[in-house]
């Protein structure tokens, strides 16, 4: 086994959105920053394909070492009373026919590699509506943030120019202590239309707040409006944090990054501080020493760290006295309606999820369940950007007829998403797999998941009044719908380390430190308390992880602010 000789302030385990977001605060106040990747790095001009012929055949590349393991639990049966939610295409037909819940696609995709899964995320950039973070206490359900929207609003502030965010003036209840840094982006055909549509039904939609440059900053060059981000941005203007928080903490020379190179074990001592841990590079076990460790690995594999390493002090794996590491997985309740809208042009280019409808995402918004939704503009984020998805998914049918029928209605699609609160429940979580094992042994994470009636009620309200949206906008046959209630996904998923006051029923405190060990610190969405109504995680991780690291470096946060 090698042993590092050199000395950190601090050891980084991952390197997504809230990883990275730690290492370069930290850097910044001057801290000596180890940051370990399980993942490789990625070249955009080598490994993304937008400039290929066949691109519209490559989603997000896999590189070796790119994709992380789990097991998934048999999913719930079906209820077949609930036809309504089932997904469906025109060219598909019924999407699980099965009796039970399937995963979509691999259930959780969340690339592993420097930025990690900032690299094929959206770029949606949302600060959570400052009742989401309330819940237990004003709506009697799920949990309470020990922090506010206050404590986090000058973190959310610098968060934003760092990563250059384009976001309109007015954000309603998530009042604001500066601009966004960049204009709004401008709408896109099929956005247009749908807050046309909105305001025939009294629903404002605005501008979506996005980490996507409008105007050159920083040295990156503005959008280009390929609509393709989740394919991997090639142009480097989407705020990924292989581009913003990395080199940044790299340019200030207090940051050492290794990509392929896994953390495997983690060694406390008998008073519960951490010492070191080990981690595999080329194959080989390094040991490194630390004074502040920091997990970063996200929901997944955060705690299957954490559970794997278990001591004689710590029999049930590590900051887990509350026996709640791995509890309160909260997956992404979501639902997807997609048109065609005769005369509409040119829906398949423009900057996926430019327009949002907040209307109905306080926690109270939505009759009779607590938890509330947004709706997108989804024509360029669900992939109805080549003609690939028209004939596949929408169209169906093959030779003359469908050639033509794809000429007919390429560009023309129009789609409402939605993505709505997930309450936690006691059969959504993460163990260990008791049988599988990776190439070293150690037991691979597994997902359960659980939908109780207050979820299959927000994802009906969620259909529904994207359906209606589509009529208004003029769409008459709907082409696919798909969600939550047969797809189990976690694009935007959150928990199994709770953060709260309570040591008993909580992993960490307010400032992201573990109640077990004073040195240990998690800043990924492993620690959010609820879900919100549909915000986007990756802004309120990366406010989350600077505010941690400010504590970290200096002992305290910055001053809570206030509205102004
Ligand atoms: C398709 C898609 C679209 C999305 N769109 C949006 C969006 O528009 N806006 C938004 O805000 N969010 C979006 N999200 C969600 C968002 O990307 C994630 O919530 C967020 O990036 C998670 O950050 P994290 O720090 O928790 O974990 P991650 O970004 O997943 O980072 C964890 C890192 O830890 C590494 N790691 C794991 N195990 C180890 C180990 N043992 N040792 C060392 N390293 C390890 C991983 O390789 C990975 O790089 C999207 C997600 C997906 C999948
Ligand atoms: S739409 Fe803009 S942000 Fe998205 S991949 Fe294309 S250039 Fe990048």
């Amino acid at each position: 086994m090698g042993i590092i000789k050199k000395r950190f302030d601090a050891v980084v385990v991952g390197s997504g959105a809230g990883g990275s977001a730690a290492a370069w605060r930290l850097s910044s106040q001057g801290l000596r920053v180890l940051v370990l990747e399980a993942g490789p790095k990625f070249d955009p001009n080598r490994d993304y394909k937008l400039d290929q012929p066949d691109w519209e055949r490559h989603m997000f590349p896999d590189l070796p070492g790119s994709r992380g393991l789990f097991t998934i639990d048999t999913l719930d049966p079906l209820d077949p009373k609930e036809q309504e939610l089932r997904s469906w295409g025109r060219a598909s037909g019924i999407r699980v026919r099965g009796p039970r819940r399937e995963p979509n696609g691999p259930a959780y995709w969340h690339v592993q590699g420097i930025g990690g899964s900032t690299l094929h995320f959206a770029g949606e950039s949302h600060r959570m509506h400052p009742k989401a973070m309330q819940l237990q206490s004003k709506y009697g359900a799920g949990h309470d943030w020990p922090v506010t929207y206050a404590d986090l609003e000058p973190y959310y502030t610098t968060c934003e120019q760092l990563v250059g965010v384009a976001g309109p003036a007015n954000q309603g209840a998530r009042w604001r202590s500066k601009p966004y840094p960049l204009p709004p982006h401008p709408l896109s055909t099929p956005a247009q239309r749908l807050v046309a549509a909105g305001k025939e039904l009294g629903m404002n939609w605005q501008a979506n707040s996005r980490a996507a440059l409008s105007k050159p900053y920083d040295g990156r060059p503005a959008c280009n409006y390929c609509a393709n981000c989740t394919r991997g941005c090639p142009l480097g203007d989407k705020g990924s944090a292989d581009v913003t928080y990395i080199p940044k903490g790299l340019s200030s020379g207090q940051v050492t990054l290794k990509s392929k190179c896994p953390v495997v074990r983690i060694f406390p001592e008998s008073n519960g501080r951490i010492k070191a841990i080990n981690y595999l590079e080329n194959g080989q076990l390094q040991l490194v020493e630390t004074p502040i460790l920091i997990m970063a690995a996200g929901v997944v594999q955060t705690p299957r760290l954490l559970l794997t390493n278990k001591h004689l002090s710590h029999p049930d794996g590590l900051a887990n006295s509350s026996g709640q590491v791995g509890r309160n997985l909260m997956e992404t309740l979501f639902w997807s309606s997609t048109g065609f809208l005769p005369g509409l042009n040119n829906s398949h280019m423009g900057l996926p999820t430019d327009a949002i409808c907040w209307d109905f995402n306080a926690p109270d918004s939505i009759p009779d369940t607590v938890g509330g939704c947004r709706f997108i503009s989804a024509a360029q984020e669900i992939g109805f950007t080549g003609p690939i998805a028209y004939a596949a998914r929408a169209i169906g049918g093959f030779g003359h007829k469908l050639k033509q029928a794809v000429r007919d209605s390429f560009g023309s699609a129009i789609s409402v998403s939605a993505i709505g609160e997930f309450i936690p429940n006691d059969g959504t979580f993460v163990d260990l797999d008791p049988q599988e094992t990776d190439g070293f042994g150690i037991p691979l994470p597994r997902l359960h998941s659980h939908l109780e009636p207050g979820e299959i009620k927000r994802l009906r309200f969620m259909a529904r009044k994207s359906r209606r949206l589509l009529q208004e906008a003029g769409v008459e046959h709907l082409v696919e719908e798909y969600g939550a209630w047969d797809f189990f996904s976690t694009t935007h998923t959150f928990g199994t380390c709770r953060m709260g006051e309570d040591p008993t029923t909580s992993v960490i405190d307010a400032n992201c430190r573990s109640h077990d060990h004073p040195n240990l610190y998690i800043t990924d969405a492993s620690i959010f308390p609820s879900s919100g109504g549909g915000e986007s995680p990756s802004l309120t991780i990366q406010a989350l992880a600077t505010r941690a690291a400010d504590v970290i470096a200096g002992g305290k946060p910055l001053r809570p602010s206030v509205p102004s």
